[in-house]
């Protein structure tokens, strides 16, 4: 067991007077007042009746709290943040799953958090944020929800974040993080971005999820920088933030840069003020042409990674220039060993496809209550991304697809993400998604779908001409929608599953 300041000191590392949290119309908080408040939320809990093992749900909404919480919460006990627009059956599955103790909520959550907690015989806590607070103090108010524990502090292989994957492929798994498995992810992103005290994270991130919760804030965190907690994503005030924060950079998932793009020309002078050293994107496959106008408008560099709930977030990243970076490519590994895969078994070469597999210290030991999913998941001593790629000389990594995801045209293997890049080519499309529709004799069938870009026009036959020109004729999308938005999953990712029955597609 490692003691609380072993602990508080390698997450939260910078000097007791540097900022840590900030938020909006909000005094700062510093890094030596974010660890007395691990240290007091430590003593809070054992009085609760919560020691080292008990798990802790937090639904809270996004913001500076939410920060603070998750991280001063894990230093005692296992960590399950839930997305809190959930309505009663979500959050019945998902507790259910995880089997907290007690539910951490805001002191006037009256929502369905509180009910279906109190249904399962799961302890309600309460969040206090006292009026002068500072940018994600809080103390914790509730009944003690069993008897005053023993006041020992979580291990490096004790469990700290409890996450579900995004659930694009399938049912969500659950996903055990330990304290070693988080460190190591958070270290590896403040590495590889070169982040330092003087770096400043404007965070939009949803932190329910690990993109935001390690990328953002842990990485920042452990440089002994600080970040900039917003209610979440917005297209219109993050243009105000901007001017607010003064960032160094940001990081979020291609459907957010799309939409910040949609409303840059109308705030060019926040644009003009900005200073970014660099934008990171991940969690989804960037499109080269977003890639190029982010940087265009931004004049910084644009660095994406690969990241998944399963890693801790990142498995490979471009590097900051001088460093190398590739569009089109999620970059080298950047934390866990990165290869390619046979089915059966064998490791592949440079340019050969397969399945992507990882291993190493971020990554987690397993599944919880799925050997089903761990048997596959770790056939051949590595874990098994669900992911198809291919490296090149540089040991840059390509994604080619989704397993799950790759169209089956009549035994014709088609990826959406080739189509997609074919179709963002197009002047007039903003956001595509290319997915597979239900087909009688050929079993699935190209579709997509697309947003336009604003005052611009383009038809269904338009676009597919503009395919048809650029893709052999079984990839071109038999059907085209052309929609207001298209839609998203709860972290903002397009989801190709499930999209054509969505739509009311078939043909
Ligand atoms: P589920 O596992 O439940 O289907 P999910 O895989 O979407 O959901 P996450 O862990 O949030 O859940 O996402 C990880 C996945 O996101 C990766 O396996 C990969 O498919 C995709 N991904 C992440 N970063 C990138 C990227 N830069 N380019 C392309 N795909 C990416
Ligand atoms: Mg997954």
């Amino acid at each position: 067991t490692q003691t609380h300041t072993e602990l508080s000191r390698r997450l939260v590392a910078g000097a007791d007077d540097a900022p840590a949290i900030l938020a909006p119309d909000r005094p700062m908080l510093t890094h030596g007042e974010l660890r007395a408040l691990i240290a007091a939320t430590a003593k809070q809990l054992h009085t609760l009746g919560i020691g080292r093992g008990d798990r802790v749900a937090i639904v809270l909404p996004n913001g500076p709290e939410m920060a603070t919480a998750f991280i001063a919460v894990a230093a005692t006990a296992p960590t399950a943040p839930l997305n809190p627009a959930y309505r009663a059956d979500e959050l019945d599955f998902y507790l259910t799953d995880i089997g907290p103790k007690a539910i951490l909520v805001a002191e006037n959550e009256t929502g369905p958090a509180v009910t279906v907690a109190e249904r399962l015989g799961i302890g309600v806590l309460r969040l206090i944020v006292p009026p002068d607070a500072t940018a994600g103090g809080f103390t914790i108010d509730g009944a003690a929800v069993g008897p005053q524990a023993a006041p020992a502090m979580a291990g490096d292989d004790d469990i700290a974040l409890l996450l579900h994957t995004s659930g694009t492929t399938s049912r969500p798994k659950l996903v055990p993080l330990s304290h070693a498995n988080v460190a190591a992810s958070a270290r590896h992103i403040g590495a590889t971005l070169g982040l330092t005290a003087g770096d400043r994270c404007l965070n939009i991130m949803p932190l329910f999820h690990i993109h935001g919760l390690i990328a953002a804030v842990l990485s920042s965190l452990a440089s002994g920088g600080s970040i900039y907690c917003t209610p979440g994503f917005n297209a219109l005030r993050f243009f105000l933030w901007l001017s607010d924060a003064r960032p160094s950079w940001y990081t979020a998932v291609p459907t957010m840069h799309q939409a910040i793009l949609a409303r840059a020309a109308r705030n060019a002078e926040a644009l003009s003020a900005a200073r970014l050293r660099f934008i990171r994107s991940s969690s989804a496959s960037l499109p080269t042409q977003v890639m190029a106008e982010l940087e265009a408008t931004f004049g910084c560099p644009v660095i994406e990674s690969y990241g998944m709930t399963e890693a801790a977030h990142q498995m490979a990243s471009n590097r900051l220039p001088p460093g190398l970076r590739k569009p089109g490519s999620v970059g080298a590994a950047g934390g866990p060993e990165v290869a390619v895969m046979a089915p059966d078994g064998r490791l592949m070469r440079a340019g050969e496809t397969g399945e992507i597999v990882i291993r190493g210290p971020n990554v987690t030991s397993g599944y919880e209550k799925n050997p089903d999913a761990n048997a596959t998941a770790f056939a051949h001593g590595w874990f098994h991304t669900g992911d198809q790629g291919v490296l090149d000389d540089d040991g840059y990594l390509r994604i080619t697809g989704r397993l799950k995801e790759i169209i089956n045209r009549g035994g014709e293997k088609i990826s959406p993400l080739e189509v997609d890049e074919v179709l963002m080519d197009h002047p007039a499309v903003a956001q595509v998604v290319t997915f597979a529709m239900p087909h009688d004799k050929l079993g699935e069938e190209v579709a997509a779908a697309v947003v336009l870009r604003e005052g611009m026009s383009a038809s269904e036959g338009d676009i597919r001409a503009h395919a048809a020109m650029r893709l052999a004729d079984f990839k071109v999308p038999r059907k085209v929608l052309i929609l207001e938005e298209i839609p998203k999953g709860a972290t903002g990712k397009l989801q190709r599953i499930g999209l054509a029955a969505k739509l009311g597609l078939r043909s």
